[in-house]
């Protein structure tokens, strides 16, 4: 058995024919390792980004088109930016901005490390190929009934916002067994009747028991039957989810162009180059002087002075 088969780095999309529930539940062992190993963030930080990874990998096996989902969590806090990237393709990169000498606590909350301040925004950016981005924004703080704050957990943030965007009932469970995640979302039936309820909360306290035990690979087919015992449970093919960074000289050259020539000109004089890292995967870039002129000359070529409005 290969290992995805197995159960290893994979994600299975499912549906019960006994309840109004579709689902999908995603492992990430080795590439998660892989996108981790290009950075060396404080224990809170990595175990966070493993849970966006895992909550990203979710969404991205919802997306109809050529996309890519992007889960950020901003603040101005030690931690002002947690940032993971998945494609439709289930391929998926991460990082985070961490201030220098901070200290991250070991068991340190999502908005105590991004945005103690209260302020913490959590930024859900579908960006399709082709066409305009979509954003939903939530606050990674909220005020109960009691006026008292309430810091939001990956998993709380995204079902609350998945609830009500979509406006059916949407539950997500995230467990982590050293460097291995595992998630799962499930979503009611939007056209489910009252009727159906008690057979909704009951799939809903057979995940929610599943998920508070430790686990272990194991193909999802028999995993899902076994932890929705009593229903039928039908599964799609499980899919690889791999680690992936997009970045590339042609990437590095656009950035720089928006940055633009009298910004990065004192630089190219003072260290005759440009050398820069891909936050995602570490990998180093280089610009020369002569590729550097050579960028603004071929903008200025197809774009003479004046133009700009026209493009
Ligand atoms: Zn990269």
């Amino acid at each position: 058995m290969d290992k995805v088969s197995a159960g290893y780095d994979q994600l299975t999309r499912f549906w019960l024919d006994t309840a109004p529930a579709r689902g999908v539940v995603v492992r990430l062992d080795d590439s998660l390792t892989q996108a981790m190993q290009h950075h060396d963030y404080p224990e809170a930080v990595v175990t966070l980004l493993r849970q966006l990874a895992g909550a990203a990998a979710l969404l991205a096996s919802n997306l109809k088109q050529s996309a890519q989902v992007i889960l950020q969590a901003q603040g101005t806090g030690d931690v002002p930016l947690l940032c993971v990237e998945a494609t439709d393709a289930l391929t998926f990169r991460l990082y985070a901005s961490v201030r220098e000498g901070a200290a991250v606590a070991t068991d340190a909350s999502l908005a105590s490390m991004v945005a103690p301040d209260g302020h913490g925004r959590f930024v859900l950016t579908i960006a399709p190929t082709e066409g305009q981005p979509y954003q939903g924004i939530v606050a990674l703080s909220q005020k109960n009934d009691d006026g008292e704050t309430i810091d939001g957990s990956v998993a709380r943030l995204l079902e609350d916002y998945l609830s009500n965007s979509q406006q059916t009932e949407t539950r997500m469970w995230l467990r982590q067994d050293g460097d291995v995640m595992e998630a799962m979302l499930l979503e009611r039936l939007p056209d489910s009747t009252d009727a159906a309820t008690p057979a909704w909360n009951a799939v809903v306290a057979q995940a929610e028991h599943a998920f508070a035990e430790h686990f272990m690979p194991f193909p999802y087919a028999e995993w899902l039957q076994f932890t929705f015992v009593a229903n039928d449970v039908k599964v799609h093919p499980a899919q690889a989810v791999k680690f992936a960074c997009s970045c590339s000289i042609e990437r590095v050259l656009n950035a720089l162009k928006l940055v633009g020539e009298d910004e990065l000109q004192p630089l190219i004089e003072e260290q005759g180059k440009i050398a820069t890292r891909c936050e995602f995967c570490g990998k180093a870039y280089e610009v020369s002087a002569a590729s550097f002129a050579e960028l603004f000359r071929r903008n200025d070529a197809l774009h003479p002075p004046g133009s700009q409005l026209l493009q």
